[in-house]
């Protein structure tokens, strides 16, 4: 058998004659008033000796059975100093697990009830009159106690820790990581640093971690939560000044004067400004103004419990009760702060996901719309598809146009970027006088229905600069209420008249701006023959297109440039007939053509 339940009374104050009468009367007096009617019911003296019947008086017991329960009660008297003392012990066959399950039952056991008013009849002659036959109740064993505490410790284990876990979100998220060492007061950090040195040569394997509240006392929590935030804004004080002086004469501060220390701490404590009271500003929005109220009794219970105080049912009811009013309250204020005081992470991801439902909604209305009405309503980056599209055709025109233009070179394009703001598009450069004509845009998209979207060409020749708009116009529809149907209203178009006469202006602004040069020899050539005027080109070949167009004239580019490809060629001036030529022969520290230096060979 296993014993459930131990107490003992002491210092009689009333004559026991017999004590097997005695246990008789109360045990029989605990049935009546319990009102059961016991099975199999034994009372009697205990045998000390299983082996021999001896009967030592002193010890009586009770067995019986309550719901096919068997139950021993023992009775042990004994007497120290003329002052009797009585033990009583509750055994039955109850496991620890059926404790737990009988205990968990809404309904209360017999032993609960039966360890109580068999302790009322022992202890009290009248109980009304509070009148005691014993001097007092020393309550020793009570398993169903110890179940009752074991069920709650880890709910309050629990609940302290949620309360641990509130404080750390706020605080790192209002504060950051560092919050312990930023704002809390200096005296409850040194009071936790002691413990935690204690703690933490203990637990080896947990060395490393940031355990910093789970080490601050349950009292301490609130303390937290309440805490006052302040600003030092030290300001010079002359008093104080002075003040500092006379301390640095002395040695220790002892030997300083009660009262000038009182002064220089009222300046400096004035020179801290509260800023903000964290209950006011974070706590109250998520704790209720009771919580304090309840946390406070939920600490007296936990300490009844830690302190290993004995409980029954109602006490455990009303633990537990406390013990879930607090804890659900920090669930609430938890789930709070975690909805509400996101991360930036976790806002950025709010963000993305809203705009990437706007996007599928706008998307999906869209479609209905465009397969009902044959009409097409573009999206912003079906836009940039035309525009980019347009603008390879300005690229690929231009180029095409230009391609017997060997003095000109039009660079790479490396296609239109995402980006509404200016952006250069390509250059083109004349090789011979290495001037530049720079081709950017400017896009803006409307993605409304009927929206007029514009690509903005922009072609730059040093001051000189010319713009061309074209346009895309996007889709229309209408909802014709009677067939319930979306119908077409302006069908969406592009500006393609718009695109070719920019290419047009484009190769025009490069013929004017960027001159032929070959071709403004050639027309002159009639002139030159005419007014037997010097021809601006030499008579010899570029030593890169072959053809005779290297400069000589200053007036149209650089000496011995080529004006067909832009090409740097050698050129020298024969001393004896002055015709130009590719090379010279030095005779003599004169420089003749290959022509006049077969002759003076053959001379
Ligand atoms: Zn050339
Ligand atoms: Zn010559």
């Amino acid at each position: 058998m296993n014993e459930v339940v131990k107490f003992a009374v002491v210092e009689n104050k009333i004559d026991i004659n017999d004590y097997l009468e005695y246990v008789e009367e109360k045990i029989k007096m605990t049935f009546l008033e319990m009102k059961v009617e016991p099975k199999q019911c034994y009372i009697d003296r205990l045998d000390i000796s299983e082996k021999v019947s001896i009967d030592n008086g002193n010890e009586c017991y009770a067995d019986f059975y309550i719901e096919n329960q068997e139950y021993f009660v023992g009775f042990s008297f004994e007497t120290f100093n003329k002052v009797k003392q009585l033990e009583i012990s509750i055994n039955n066959f109850i496991n620890i697990t059926d404790l737990e399950k009988s205990l968990n039952s809404s309904q209360i056991t017999f032993l609960e009830k039966f360890k109580i008013v068999l302790k009322n009849n022992i202890l009290y002659t009248d109980r009304d009159k509070e009148l005691k036959s014993w001097g007092k109740c020393i309550w020793l064993i009570d398993k169903q106690s110890q179940v009752f505490a074991t069920m709650l410790y880890p709910m309050i284990y629990e609940t302290e820790n949620l309360y641990r876990e509130l404080i750390n979100q706020v605080m790192v998220k209002v504060f950051g990581a560092d919050w312990w060492d930023t704002i809390v007061l200096k005296d409850l950090k040194d009071d936790q640093r002691s413990k935690v040195g204690t703690y933490k040569s203990i637990i080896q394997s947990l060395n490393d971690v940031d355990e910093t509240l789970m080490s601050i006392d349950v009292s301490d929590l609130s303390k937290l939560t309440k805490l006052k935030l302040s600003e030092w804004k030290p300001e010079y004080n002359h008093e104080l000044k002075e003040l500092i002086q006379v301390f640095r004469k002395q040695q220790s501060y002892k030997n300083i004067k009660g009262i000038y220390l009182d002064k220089a701490i009222k300046i400096l404590t004035s020179q801290l400004n509260d800023t903000s009271d964290l209950w006011e500003k974070y706590f109250s929005k998520i704790l209720s103004i009771s919580f304090f109220k309840k946390f406070y009794e939920f600490s007296t219970n936990r300490n009844h419990i830690a302190h290993n105080k004995v409980i029954d049912r109602q006490a455990y009811n009303i633990i537990k009760n406390s013990i879930d009013n607090v804890r659900n309250e920090l669930l609430g204020a938890l789930e709070h702060v975690n909805s509400d005081m996101r991360s930036l992470e976790k806002l950025e991801i709010d963000r993305l996901e809203k705009e990437y439902d706007t996007q599928e909604e706008e998307e999906f209305m869209r479609e209905i719309m465009e397969s009902e009405s044959g009409v097409e309503i573009k999206s912003e980056d079906e836009i940039y598809i035309i525009f980019q599209e347009a603008i390879n055709t300005l690229y690929q025109d231009v180029e095409e146009r230009l391609r017997f233009r060997l003095d000109i070179e039009v660079e790479n394009f490396e296609g239109l970027s995402y980006i509404v703001d200016n952006q250069i598009l390509f250059n083109i450069k004349h090789l011979v006088t290495e001037k530049e004509i720079r081709i950017s845009c400017e896009i803006t998209i409307d993605t409304s229905q009927g929206g007029q979207s514009i690509l903005k060409i922009i072609y730059v020749y040093g001051n000189r600069n010319e713009t061309f708009n074209v346009p895309y116009i996007n889709g229309e529809v209408s909802y014709n209420e009677e067939q319930c149907t979306y119908m077409p209203e302006t069908e969406d178009e592009f500006g393609e008249i718009q695109l070719q006469e920019a290419i047009d202006e484009l190769i025009d602004f490069v013929n004017i701006n960027l001159e032929n040069l070959k071709e403004k020899v050639d027309n002159q050539k009639y002139t030159v023959i005419k007014e037997g005027t010097s021809s601006p080109v030499a008579d010899i070949g570029c030593c890169n297109c072959g053809e005779n167009y290297i400069c000589i004239d200053g007036n149209y580019a650089e000496f011995g440039c080529c004006l067909n490809c832009g090409e740097k060629n050698e050129v020298y001036e024969c001393e004896k007939c002055g015709k130009y030529c590719n090379e010279t022969h030095d005779v003599a520290g004169v420089q003749l053509c290959e022509n006049c230096y077969q002759k003076f060979k053959e001379e």
